[in-house]
């Protein structure tokens, strides 16, 4: 049998600097993190010091990290569909400064929301409007590494007309951005369930999966968010509960762990205790490998 390559872990707290989540993360036996690169509640935070960056970079190679296995998630505030002139400004600027970030700590992914322009304009106005946001991040942060930071759009619970809670909207995203080849999907378990898809067993799963390859090919996935959810299916509430704990459940969970077209893939908890994150660890591995 092939030896599998599980990347798991939780998205960590970066409280004191962001060189400290390597730690946090290697202390819940994590071989995967997530976290955020600045404030993730404020427009404005104060650019890193070379010796953050330095910090961090040290801290990933010391706790065994490999660069792939970090996927950052920016800040909530950052909106490229709205309506709103100045939030879309806002926006464009907050997550080129993440972007940034994402390329000073020698990291390749940056996780985001698409975004939703309140039901303000249609589907395609509101995907060709948050496109065109992304593009302008793109061109203004400049990435000369031989493989760019990609943008990561996550799936959506479908809430407040946000985009992203079908792979069709994700896919005609990245279809009217200029430049396809940098952006991936993320896909958050919770906000899926939440969406539609019932993934409560190995059949639920490997549909979703299917939609995925089909909607927007497999190599466009770069993570996953391992959250089990409150709300019903289809309820739309983005709403996170501890594996095993919430609607999906544990089958649902063992389908995604013994899936191997994810291995080598950042799959990152955002469950509501930090405190049971290395259990959740121990029993989604546990479920990997029976
Ligand atoms: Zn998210
Ligand atoms: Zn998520």
């Amino acid at each position: 049998m092939r030896q599998r390559s599980i990347t798991l872990g939780a998205h960590v707290s970066a409280a004191g600097g962001v060189q400290n989540a390597p730690g946090n993360a290697r202390a819940i036996g994590a071989g995967a993190f997530a976290l955020f690169t600045r404030n993730q509640r404020r427009w404005h935070s104060p650019g890193y010091t070379t010796e953050t960056i330095a910090l961090f970079r040290q801290a990933l190679s010391d706790q065994g990290f490999a660069p792939e296995s970090v996927l950052p998630h920016a800040g909530y505030l950052i909106n490229l569909g709205s309506p709103d002139e100045e939030v879309r400004e806002k926006s464009i600027r907050g997550l080129a400064d993440e972007l940034e970030r994402t390329i000073q700590l020698g990291l390749g992914l940056l996780n985001f929301h698409p975004g939703t322009s309140k039901g303000q304009m249609d589907e395609a106005a509101t995907c060709r409007r948050i496109a065109d946001g992304i593009d302008q991040v793109l061109q203004a942060v400049e990435d000369t590494r031989r493989a760019p930071a990609r943008l990561v759009l996550e799936n959506t619970a479908g809430q407040g007309s946000n985009m992203g809670a079908t792979f069709s909207q994700l896919a005609q995203i990245i279809e009217a951005s200029a430049f396809p080849e940098r952006l991936a999907v993320c896909v958050d378990t919770c906000h899926a369930f939440a969406a539609g898809f019932d993934i409560r067993n190995a059949a639920g799963w490997d549909a979703l999966m299917a939609d995925l390859e089909q909607t927007l090919g497999l190599e466009r996935l770069a993570g996953l968010h391992l959250n089990d959810s409150l709300g019903a299916l289809g309820s739309k509430k983005d709403r996170h509960q501890p594996i095993g704990e919430g609607e999906i459940g544990l089958e649902g969970f063992r389908a995604i762990m013994q899936d191997q077209r994810l291995d080598g893939l950042p799959l990152i908890l955002e469950t509501p205790d930090p405190d049971g994150w290395a259990r959740e660890i121990e029993l989604l591995l546990e479920m990997a490998r029976n």
